[in-house]
């Protein structure tokens, strides 16, 4: 799973990129965290992992985790391949979810590519561009289609849809917006893969000052919170410049931080849990003396598709899973305690896993 981090120059991207890979390379421990400058493995934070491992006193916890690219370079004129647009928005179409860096802080030593602070024109900007770069690929779509369309029906209706598409992207509106009508449709669009149909939340990249009431009193984080609301899309408050401070601490000091600026969670950790229920993703657990460890799956996955996740061999030779829900196993205190309470259940192939089971698979080699 992959999310792509836009937003025009100078609003924090970077800043907010590298405490997500610097957090994520302590707690995680992964060799590729940086695979390349502008991808970064990034973990998820759950504690129900760290409570796990001490149960089992397991020797080690892998986390769950999402990689995050670092989209720069994205500026007006970046479908006319402006700055090297066209290549930044190729690396847009790659992702399964964009997160927009929307800046909402007010500082003169930070240049501004447009003189002033207005999240709205900023988000309209870039959006405008990631409109201009779908029309184009709908141009090449349905130069394609017409040529079948005239004896063919079903190329014929998806005709008609790409032209609603171009029609509704040229009003300057985001594909996601589309009333999609029938189940065609929707697999169509989903195929197309267009930029504005993918699910974005924003962060609002505030000052020091405003996280303690987490953008309450700040008048830009509640444009985008009135503006989002068209789109279904969440908004984040987070401060890059302190992210980053809090990036480099250990656990107890940055406790210690977040204590002192008033708040309970990072803006970091925030988004990274929003991100992944964003994609529809859910966790289950394994456990052991071995290892305590977080899977990723999308959310109504059966038993044989998740232990697939472990291994190829799991899910060709699956038989049955033992599932406990967390909290009943944390309630019994072991797993002997929540077997011997009938906690433990059998589950088969049509069992959909939910999150925060934990399971041990039981196959065939
Ligand atoms: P990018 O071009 O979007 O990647 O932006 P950068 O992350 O490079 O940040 C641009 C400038 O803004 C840098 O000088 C940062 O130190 C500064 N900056 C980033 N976040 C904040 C913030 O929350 N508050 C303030 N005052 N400055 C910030």
């Amino acid at each position: 799973m992959k999310l792509g981090i836009v937003g025009l120059p100078n609003v924090g991207k970077s800043t907010l990129f590298n405490s997500l890979t610097k957090a994520g390379a302590e707690s995680a421990n992964y060799p590729f965290c940086t695979i390349d400058p502008n991808v970064g493995i990034v973990a998820v934070p759950d504690e129900r992992l760290d409570k796990l491992t001490e149960m089992y006193n397991s020797a080690k916890t892998t986390p769950a985790v999402i990689e995050f690219v670092d989209i720069a370079g994205l500026v007006k004129g970046a479908s006319k391949g402006e700055g090297l647009g066209n290549q930044f928005l190729a690396n847009i179409r790659e992702v399964d979810a964009i997160v927009h860096v929307v800046r909402c802080f007010e500082d003169t030593n930070v240049i501004h590519v447009d003189g002033s602070v207005d999240p709205i024109r900023d988000i309209e900007t870039i959006n405008l561009e990631l409109i201009f770069s779908d029309i184009e690929v709908l141009d090449r779509r349905i130069a394609k289609t017409i040529r079948g369309a005239r004896n063919d029906k079903m190329l014929a209706k998806e005709l008609d849809f790409q032209q609603r598409i171009k029609a509704h992207l040229e009003d300057g509106k985001l594909a996601k917006t589309i009333e999609v009508a029938d189940e065609d449709e929707q697999a169509w669009i989903e195929e197309y893969n267009l930029l504005t149909w993918k699910p974005v939340i924003f962060a609002a990249n505030v000052g020091e000052e405003d996280i303690a009431d987490d953008g309450a009193s700040n008048e830009n984080v509640q444009k985008v919170k009135e503006y989002a609301k068209d789109f279904d899309a969440e908004v984040f408050v987070v401060c890059a410049q302190i992210e980053q401070e809090l990036a480099e601490l250990d656990d107890e000091e940055k406790k210690m931080f977040l204590e002192d600026l008033g708040v309970k969670e990072s803006g970091l950790d925030k988004l990274i849990k929003a991100s992944y229920s964003l994609l529809g993703l859910i966790s289950y657990l394994t456990a052991g003396e071995t290892e305590s460890r977080a899977w990723t799956i999308k959310k109504g996955t059966k038993a044989p598709g998740a232990a697939g996740k472990i291994h190829s061999d799991f899910e060709r030779g699956f038989i049955k899973a033992e599932v406990v829900s967390y909290k009943d196993l944390m309630d019994c205190g072991s797993m002997l305690a929540a077997k011997e309470k009938g906690l433990v259940r059998q589950e088969g192939k049509e069992y959909v896993v939910e999150d925060g089971d934990v399971i041990l698979f039981k196959f065939n080699v």
